[in-house]
Protein backbone atom coordinates (compact mmCIF):
# COMPACT_ATOMS: atom_id res chain seq x y z
CA UNK A 1 0.00 0.00 0.00
CA UNK A 2 1.34 3.79 -0.87
CA UNK A 3 1.73 6.22 1.90
CA UNK A 4 -1.98 8.53 2.14
CA UNK A 5 -0.55 11.80 2.54
CA UNK A 6 -4.19 12.68 3.57
CA UNK A 7 -4.72 10.14 6.58
CA UNK A 8 -5.67 11.56 9.94
CA UNK A 9 -1.85 11.21 12.11
CA UNK A 10 -0.62 12.81 8.40
CA UNK A 11 -2.54 15.80 9.34
CA UNK A 12 -1.70 15.85 13.23
CA UNK A 13 2.00 16.01 11.83
CA UNK A 14 1.83 18.62 9.90
CA UNK A 15 -0.37 20.66 12.43
CA UNK A 16 -3.35 20.52 10.30
CA UNK A 17 -5.38 19.46 13.40
CA UNK A 18 -4.83 19.45 16.73
CA UNK A 19 -3.34 17.07 19.39
CA UNK A 20 -2.92 16.46 23.11
CA UNK A 21 0.82 16.40 22.93
CA UNK A 22 2.81 13.87 25.39
CA UNK A 23 6.03 13.84 23.56
CA UNK A 24 8.03 15.30 20.88
CA UNK A 25 11.53 15.16 19.02
CA UNK A 26 13.07 15.29 15.53
CA UNK A 27 11.86 12.09 14.47
CA UNK A 28 8.67 11.11 16.43
CA UNK A 29 5.46 12.59 17.98
CA UNK A 30 3.28 10.96 20.74
CA UNK A 31 -0.42 12.15 21.70
CA UNK A 32 -3.09 10.92 23.93
CA UNK A 33 -5.97 9.02 21.60
CA UNK A 34 -8.65 10.71 21.00
CA UNK A 35 -10.81 7.56 22.12
CA UNK A 36 -9.24 5.88 25.13
CA UNK A 37 -9.57 2.67 25.47
CA UNK A 38 -8.04 2.69 29.10
CA UNK A 39 -7.16 4.96 31.49
CA UNK A 40 -4.01 5.82 29.47
CA UNK A 41 -3.99 5.43 25.87
CA UNK A 42 -1.24 7.27 23.88
CA UNK A 43 0.27 6.96 20.49
CA UNK A 44 3.59 7.00 19.28
CA UNK A 45 4.22 7.52 15.42
CA UNK A 46 7.27 8.30 13.67
CA UNK A 47 7.22 11.93 11.60
CA UNK A 48 8.52 10.03 8.23
CA UNK A 49 6.07 8.68 5.87
CA UNK A 50 6.02 4.77 6.67
CA UNK A 51 2.10 3.04 6.85
CA UNK A 52 2.73 0.38 9.07
CA UNK A 53 5.46 -1.48 10.90
CA UNK A 54 6.46 -3.59 8.24
CA UNK A 55 6.95 -0.62 5.86
CA UNK A 56 8.85 1.46 8.41
CA UNK A 57 11.15 -2.08 8.78
CA UNK A 58 11.60 -1.89 5.24
CA UNK A 59 12.54 1.58 4.58
CA UNK A 60 13.36 3.26 7.76
CA UNK A 61 16.52 4.32 8.77
CA UNK A 62 18.81 2.38 11.51
CA UNK A 63 18.65 5.92 13.26
CA UNK A 64 14.85 6.21 12.65
CA UNK A 65 14.07 2.72 14.24
CA UNK A 66 16.46 3.18 17.07
CA UNK A 67 14.62 6.68 18.01
CA UNK A 68 10.85 5.08 17.73
CA UNK A 69 11.82 2.11 19.90
CA UNK A 70 13.44 4.21 22.52
CA UNK A 71 10.55 6.87 22.52
CA UNK A 72 8.17 4.01 23.13
CA UNK A 73 10.28 3.30 26.66
CA UNK A 74 10.70 7.22 27.01
CA UNK A 75 6.63 7.87 26.32
CA UNK A 76 5.94 4.71 28.60
CA UNK A 77 8.00 6.73 31.83
CA UNK A 78 5.98 9.80 31.00
CA UNK A 79 2.82 7.65 31.71
CA UNK A 80 4.36 6.47 34.88
CA UNK A 81 3.77 2.87 33.75
CA UNK A 82 7.52 2.34 34.35
CA UNK A 83 7.15 0.47 37.28
CA UNK A 84 3.45 -1.40 36.91
CA UNK A 85 3.96 -1.90 33.03
CA UNK A 86 1.91 -1.32 30.20
CA UNK A 87 0.87 -2.39 26.46
CA UNK A 88 2.98 -1.37 23.38
CA UNK A 89 0.50 -2.90 20.62
CA UNK A 90 0.62 -1.92 16.47
CA UNK A 91 -2.11 -3.54 14.22
CA UNK A 92 -0.69 -4.01 10.49
CA UNK A 93 -3.21 -3.86 7.73
CA UNK A 94 -6.94 -5.19 7.15
CA UNK A 95 -6.43 -8.14 9.38
CA UNK A 96 -4.62 -6.46 12.16
CA UNK A 97 -7.84 -4.29 12.58
CA UNK A 98 -5.49 -0.90 11.42
CA UNK A 99 -7.35 1.84 10.86
CA UNK A 100 -5.26 5.05 10.28
CA UNK A 101 -2.68 4.58 7.66
CA UNK A 102 0.54 5.61 9.24
CA UNK A 103 2.75 3.79 11.59
CA UNK A 104 1.47 4.12 15.50
CA UNK A 105 2.27 2.19 18.26
CA UNK A 106 -0.57 2.44 20.75
CA UNK A 107 0.51 2.08 24.60
CA UNK A 108 -1.99 1.65 27.37
CA UNK A 109 -1.67 1.39 30.84
CA UNK A 110 -2.45 3.11 34.46
CA UNK A 111 -4.62 0.16 34.75
CA UNK A 112 -4.67 -3.42 34.39
CA UNK A 113 -4.97 -4.03 30.24
CA UNK A 114 -7.09 -7.09 30.55
CA UNK A 115 -6.72 -9.68 27.69
CA UNK A 116 -4.23 -9.56 25.12
CA UNK A 117 -6.41 -10.40 21.67
CA UNK A 118 -10.77 -10.59 22.06
P1 LIG B 1 -5.67 1.68 14.59
O1 LIG B 1 -7.02 1.03 14.59
O2 LIG B 1 -5.30 2.23 13.24
O3 LIG B 1 -4.59 0.81 15.19
O4 LIG B 1 -5.77 2.88 15.62
C1 LIG B 1 -6.11 4.17 15.25
C2 LIG B 1 -6.31 4.97 16.52
O5 LIG B 1 -6.31 6.35 16.17
C3 LIG B 1 -7.63 4.70 17.23
O6 LIG B 1 -7.35 4.26 18.57
C4 LIG B 1 -8.35 6.04 17.20
O7 LIG B 1 -9.08 6.31 18.37
C5 LIG B 1 -7.21 7.02 17.00
N1 LIG B 1 -7.59 8.24 16.30
C6 LIG B 1 -8.33 8.35 15.15
N2 LIG B 1 -8.46 9.62 14.80
C7 LIG B 1 -7.78 10.36 15.71
C8 LIG B 1 -7.54 11.76 15.86
O8 LIG B 1 -7.99 12.59 15.08
N3 LIG B 1 -6.79 12.14 16.92
C9 LIG B 1 -6.28 11.25 17.82
N4 LIG B 1 -5.55 11.72 18.82
N5 LIG B 1 -6.47 9.91 17.70
C10 LIG B 1 -7.22 9.48 16.66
Amino acid sequence: MSYDKNNIFAKILRGEIPCKKVYENKDVLAFHDINPQKKVHVLVIPKGEYVDLDDFNNKASDKEIVELNKAVTHVANLMGSKDKGYRALTNIGSDGGQEVPHLHFHLFGGEKVGKMVE
